[in-house]
């Protein structure tokens, strides 16, 4: 009987991990002993760090969306299906297209910005963390006149150096519109400092001043008040807004609630070295699925997705697997719309950005015409 791997969610991480075993395992897939199957919600494939640009009209929507079937490789299985429950006990994985049972189980079903856990922020707020939001708000960038502009951000979040980059070109956008002197740029962080990376906020606060920008710390938005648009917080702090950005608190999938695989914000809890689950041997967990402390971006994804991929194959083969992630992560931050700069680090490293240069600003930019090639498992 051949072994049934299954890779739930098709986003960067579970795309990743899907092709780099699709790879591996090409020889034992096309012989019978192994079948490959990834189950995902949607038939497109959205880059979602594409929604930074759309929003400041800067590139169109098509550009970071693909066909799925377009990215997997042929060895892969690929059912476009609603997960409802994963039963661990049975092995299976009910679907809204029928049942699959697994031997090996790869989580890969993300974090999603949970906007109805702040009353009144669905009515009230704009966001760039969805491609209506960021559609949407592309209009009222593009429109804006001058006024006040707040962001928000709830705990966890994906991608937390996102409000940063929009924060920096939101200034330099409104300069070269001409009305920056009109805008009232305002930054609310939920924590003590303006990041949640010491390095990053050091080098944060004077960016944020030399631009005039207005921070406003241990900020956690509690409530939006949409007629007379006030933001409040927890301890009682009120912003008024003309345009509320909000990247709220985000959770993990529905589907992970309802299968009670994950803590009570609905990410699993994963062992950091070996990315295999914490509640069942056969699951592994990649990306933003997991409750690993470190940052949810693509590019732990991406890392992380040749460990899971490696560490399968080794126990398929009757081994004991031996690849162990060190906590990699390497993320470009646009800082203004013609300077970038990065952060790299790992469990023991912490974040500490470079100076901001126009190359790494073109790196950026060139890496997200390169995702796709990473997405196949290529780079
Ligand atoms: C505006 C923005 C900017 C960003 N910028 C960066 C950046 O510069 N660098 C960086 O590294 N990261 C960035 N990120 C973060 C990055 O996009 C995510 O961290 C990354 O996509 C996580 O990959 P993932 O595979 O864990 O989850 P996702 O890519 O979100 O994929 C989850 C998948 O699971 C599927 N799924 C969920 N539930 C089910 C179900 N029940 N049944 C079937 N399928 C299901 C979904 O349809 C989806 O395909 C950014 C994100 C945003 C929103």
């Amino acid at each position: 009987m051949a072994k049934n791997i299954v890779i739930l969610g098709g986003g960067t991480g579970g795309t990743m991990v899907a092709n780099h075993l699709a790879k591996g395992l090409n020889h034992e897939i096309k012989n019978g002993e192994v079948k490959l199957t990834m189950i995902t919600a949607e038939e497109d494939h959205i880059y979602q760090p594409g929604y930074l640009f759309i929003a400041f009209g800067l590139q169109n929507p098509e550009h970071y969306v693909k066909k799925q079937k377009a990215l997997v490789h042929p060895n892969v299985n690929l059912v476009i299906a609603d997960a409802t429950l994963i039963d661990k006990d049975k092995k299976v994985i009910k679907t809204n297209k029928g049942d699959f049972t697994y031997d090996y189980l790869v989580i890969g079903t993300g974090a999603i910005p949970r906007f109805d856990l702040i009353p009144g922020l669905p009515e009230a707020g704009d966001d760039f963390y969805t491609m209506e939001g960021a559609l949407k708000l592309r209009e009222k960038i593009t429109n804006f006149q001058g006024g006040k502009i707040v962001i928000t951000l709830g705990q966890p979040h994906k991608c937390p150096v996102a409000p940063i980059e929009l924060y920096l070109m939101l200034h330099e956008f409104f300069e070269k519109k001409g009305i920056r002197e009109k805008v009232e740029l305002v930054y609310t962080y939920p924590l003590e400092e303006v990041h949640q990376a010491v390095k990053v906020a050091k080098w944060l606060k004077p960016e944020l001043e030399k631009r005039n920008i207005r921070y406003v710390t241990q900020f956690v938005p509690a409530k939006v008040d949409p007629e007379k648009k006030v933001l409040t917080s927890k301890d009682g702090k009120e912003e008024s807004f003309d345009l509320l950005i909000s990247i709220p608190p985000h959770r993990g999938a529905k589907v992970i609630f309802d299968s009670k695989l994950g803590n009570e914000m609905g990410f699993i809890p994963t062992n950091q070295y070996t990315l295999k689950s914490e509640v069942d041997p056969s699951i592994y967990v990649v990306g933003d699925a997991t409750a690993i402390q470190i940052s949810k971006a693509g590019s732990t994804a991406h890392y992380e997705s040749e460990y899971v991929a490696k560490n399968i194959e080794q126990e398929l083969h009757g081994q004991t697997p031996t690849h162990f992630y060190d906590g990699k992560v390497f993320c470009f931050i646009e800082a203004g719309l013609e300077e970038g700069t990065y952060i790299n680090m790992d469990y023991k490293n912490p974040p500490n950005p470079v100076p901001p240069s126009a190359m790494i600003h073109w790196f950026k930019h060139a890496f997200n015409e390169m995702y796709w090639m990473t997405a196949r498992g290529l780079l």
